[in-house]
């Protein structure tokens, strides 16, 4: 028997789940009638369960026959088999059974959430988690999402609290010892993993009227006054939705509910959506635009599942990218329709880097490969699926045309509602709906192999050649060769002549010469595109395509000379983000960069300069002593101009992201920059901040909180410390917990360590630790202690973020720490984590080696 997969021979169509929480004792008991479609007679039947014991199991069938059973577990396969006493023939059949299980605190299945309420009294929330395998930790079910039925769910609570699921309440029972029996309407046909309820002291925002749907934010008592954005957000991105996929929303509510302790940062349960607190509560006018944003994006992102996941589900795990990666793209799309003036697919650049940069190492993967166990899955949510996968679904939009391509989702939508899909039956529809492109044969080149091209763009007699590679960075490991690859490049060109007139083409809004756009396919080696005579050529339009590009010196120079005229932000972020590659792969020397970022002293778009701040960060940390004290003077010469264009405080109506900008620029002097008038400027700050908070704008106090550590003693440390544990919104908390790694006193380090073990939640601590492995100085001893107590962090963080901190290990690139670091984590393998940490460790090396290549280098160039 496979032990993966459940047998085909008995299958669900309807759940009737009655479940008894007990909140104070972690426990609960069930009863769930299944209604069963037996397909051949059967002497068994196996289905799912994990941590619960079964107490009563039989069949009955509609004429009532009885067939009563007998349970064994499997904890292995995390299955139950349940023995006839006499075979059950083929037709319709309940499977009855009772239960009881563990409300856990490993926030999966069914578990504990505590918060502390305005009286200072701890209380106890149950909520769920299921994907991808934990409903069978809540009751028994063929948990696999081929598996499709109805859920009609009852809950039993206490009287006083708040109970909320999938669908609508349809009733309220008591139920004896000031308990009410709380029944919900059946859901649509849905997978087990999209399951949830959640019971607790909470309460509801009133409902409103999103196109007719009933949309709610449930919330824990007294956080009502947080919830108003959220309202706002989910009414929009529900029209937003129902608008572009043609579909109405499928089912019959939604609730937004936040919840203190969760593992991940939102989960698409059907019309019970779950939240990490900071991504749904939120008080718009005094957070940062990076923090409201990413309440827009997460609502958007989980909206967009209630169609492309919810509705049209994957198979079988292997699909969970594309679940991913399309409801990323479509959190873009969305939350650029809400606030166009953040220039979201701009913003979408850094993710991009982000993928970029682990998809540029040898262990990188291909972004679907074939998972055998559901554990095999969960390596699948990384910056692969998330970022890539949407990139790359971008990149498809562009090169066909956004109707062109809407068109192919509605068909895909359309034709497998209620049902589930390969990846395959996506790319089928969206060429069915654009004849004559090849998408399946674009998109299997681009899923089914690891990596991304290099296009190399040289000047012919007649127009460019484009020519591909693969990337690479340098140094990563004993072999730094990557397998070489070709895709099916679906490229966007655009091209430039000085003199106006002619049968040029102009598109685009920053049109200071004739364009042209082509629309191309590189495959194999290389491709002749006659453009004619031209002056400058953009062989990545709008940034959108997953690839970097190397221009030729002349055409190279050519953009460069006009880069402020003819290119859009987007491109100017590709331009910075592929010469800084250049860098990490040993083509380009860290002097040249730096003569390079000189050309940028007239940049005023935000991600431009977040990329060209994050790539001096990293130059910072290969110099000590007087060169470090020249190049801390040579990013203030960079970068207090265009603070100063900026001016030092906002003014009314002021774009939100020229906002960022300020407060980027005054990071960047606080800390690479070491400004001691900017670190001062931090206090005075964040003093008439606590004055009156509408004194300061968010954006330049948060940067303020930034800058302080830089220069904090144990005083601050205390203070900081404090507003964390009274922080009344939880964008505060967040702020001030996770600058605690950076004050720097060995001390003051190690109690902020200490604390992640302790003091500060399970679901944050990851972020805390990740930080501080970060940390320039302290990174070694952060290493230290995740050594020493590496078992307590196993045993007490989520599962799925052990990778994830380890992150942080890529920045101790001191070769003895590094070597320690490598030694220490093969010998202590993380499980499902073993392809992201051996992809830390690659890229570690590259820094180990960019080190060791480029540090007297640039000291030599900086007076060293
Ligand atoms: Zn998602």
């Amino acid at each position: 028997m496979d032990p993966y997969r459940l047998p085909r021979t008995v299958v669900p169509s309807h759940y009737a789940l009655r479940l008894a929480p007990d909140l104070e004792a972690g426990t609960f008991t069930g009863t769930v009638a299944i209604t069963v479609d037996v397909a051949d007679e059967v002497d068994q039947v196996v289905l799912n369960a994990a941590e619960l014991t079964i107490d009563e199991a039989w069949l009955e069938n509609p004429e009532g026959i009885r067939r009563n059973a007998a349970v064994t577990f499997d904890a292995e396969s995390e299955r139950a088999t349940l023995a006839l006493e006499e075979p059950a023939a083929a037709g319709a059949w309940t499977v009855h059974l009772a239960f009881a299980g563990i409300l856990n605190d490993k926030l999966h299945g069914f578990y504990r959430s505590t918060f502390v309420d305005a009286e200072g009294v701890e209380r106890v929330i149950a909520t769920t988690q299921f994907e991808a395998t934990s409903a069978r930790r809540a009751f028994p079910c063929w948990d696999e999402p081929e598996f499709k039925a109805t859920f009609g769910v009852t809950l039993v609570v206490p009287d006083d609290l708040f109970a909320v699921s999938n669908a609508a309440e349809t009733g309220r029972q008591p139920a004896g010892d000031a308990t009410v029996a709380v029944t919900f309407a059946d859901t649509m046909i849905m997978s087990t993993y999209l399951v949830a309820f959640v019971v607790g002291p909470l309460e509801a925002t009133e409902v409103v009227d999103a196109g007719g749907t009933p949309l709610r934010v449930v919330h824990p008592l007294g956080k009502g006054h947080l919830a108003q954005f959220a309202l706002e957000v989910g009414a929009f991105t529900l029209a937003f939705f129902e608008d572009y996929y043609g579909i109405p929303y499928p089912g019959d509510k939604v609730d937004l509910v936040a919840v203190p302790d969760f593992a991940f940062g939102a989960m698409e349960n059907l019309g019970c959506i779950t939240f990490r607190e900071v991504l749904l509560l939120v008080d718009p006018d005094a957070v940062t635009q990076p923090e409201l944003q990413r309440v827009v994006d997460v609502i958007a992102h989980e909206l967009a599942h209630m169609w492309f996941g919810d509705l049209v589900t994957m198979k079988w795990w292997n699909g969970i990218w594309l679940n991913e990666a399309f409801a990323t793209f479509m959190e873009m799309l969305a939350t650029d329709a809400f606030r166009p003036a953040w220039q979201r697919w701009v913003d979408f650049g850094l993710s991009r880097s982000a993928a970029f940069d682990v998809d540029s190492l040898a262990s990188t993967r291909p972004i679907e490969f074939e998972v055998v166990s559901p554990a095999d899955s969960e390596g699948m949510f990384d910056v692969l699926t998330y970022e890539k996968g949407a990139a790359v679904v971008r990149m498809l939009e562009q090169w066909l045309g956004a109707e062109s391509f809407r068109e192919g989702i509605r068909g895909y939508l359309d034709a497998h509602r209620y049902a589930n899909t390969e990846t395959t039956d996506l790319w089928d529809a969206i060429e069915a709906a654009n004849p004559g492109l090849p998408v399946r044969k674009v998109m299997d080149s681009w899923i089914f192999q690891g990596g991304y091209p290099l296009l190399s763009v040289e000047r012919t007699a007649t127009g460019v050649r484009v020519s591909q590679q693969r990337f690479a960075f340098a140094g990563g490991g004993e072999d730094d060769d990557v397998a070489p690859a070709t895709w099916s490049v679906p490229v966007l060109v655009r091209a430039g002549t000085d003199t106006s007139g002619g049968d040029a083409v102009p598109v685009g809004a920053t049109a200071a010469s004739s364009e042209r756009l082509e629309r191309t396919l590189v495959e194999g080696d290389a491709v002749e595109l006659d453009l004619g005579p031209v002056d400058w050529v953009q062989a990545n339009v709008n940034g959108s395509g997953f690839y970097r590009v190397h221009y030729d010196a002349e055409l190279r120079a050519a953009l460069a000379a006009r880069a402020q005229d003819v290119l859009a932000p987007v491109e100017r972020y590709g331009l910075v983000d592929d010469t800084w590659a250049s860098v990490l792969a040993g083509r380009t020397t860290t002097p040249e960069f730096c003569e390079f970022v000189r050309g940028f002293t007239a940049e005023t778009d935000l991600a431009v300069w977040q990329r060209l701040l994050g790539a001096l960060d990293t130059l910072d940390r290969l110099l000590d002593g007087d060169p470090r004290h020249q190049f801390q003077g040579f990013v203030r010469g960079l970068v207090r101009p265009a603070a100063d264009r900026l001016g030092a405080t906002g003014t009314a109506g002021e774009p939100d992201r020229q906002r960022e900008l300020r407060a980027a620029l005054f990071t960047a002097l606080g800390t690479t920059g070491a400004d001691a008038e900017v670190q001062a400027r931090a206090r005075t700050l964040l003093t008439a901040h606590d004055a009156d908070p509408s004194a300061v704008d968010p954006s330049l106090a948060a940067a303020a909180v930034g800058v302080i550590p830089a220069t904090g003693d144990a005083a601050d440390r205390a203070d900081f410390l404090a507003r964390f544990r009274a922080a009344t919104t939880p964008q505060d908390e967040q702020r001030y917990l996770r600058c605690l790694p950076d004050f720097n006193d060995p001390g003051l380090f190690a109690d902020t360590l200490a604390m992640t073990l302790t003091e500060v939640r399970s679901q944050d601590a990851p972020f805390v630790l990740r930080r501080a492995l970060i940390n320039r100085e302290r990174g070694p001893d952060a290493w230290a202690f995740l050594r020493e107590h590496w078992d307590d962090v196993g045993e007490r963080l989520p599962s799925n973020s052990i990778a994830r901190l380890l992150e942080g290990v890529r920045w101790l690139s001191d070769p003895e720490v590094a070597a320690d670091v490598a030694g220490f984590l093969e010998a202590h393998p993380v499980p499902q984590g073993a392809r992201t940490i051996a992809q830390h460790l690659e890229r570690l090396a590259v820094n180990v080696a960019l080190r060791d290549r480029e540090a007297s280098r640039l000291a030599a160039a900086f007076g060293g």
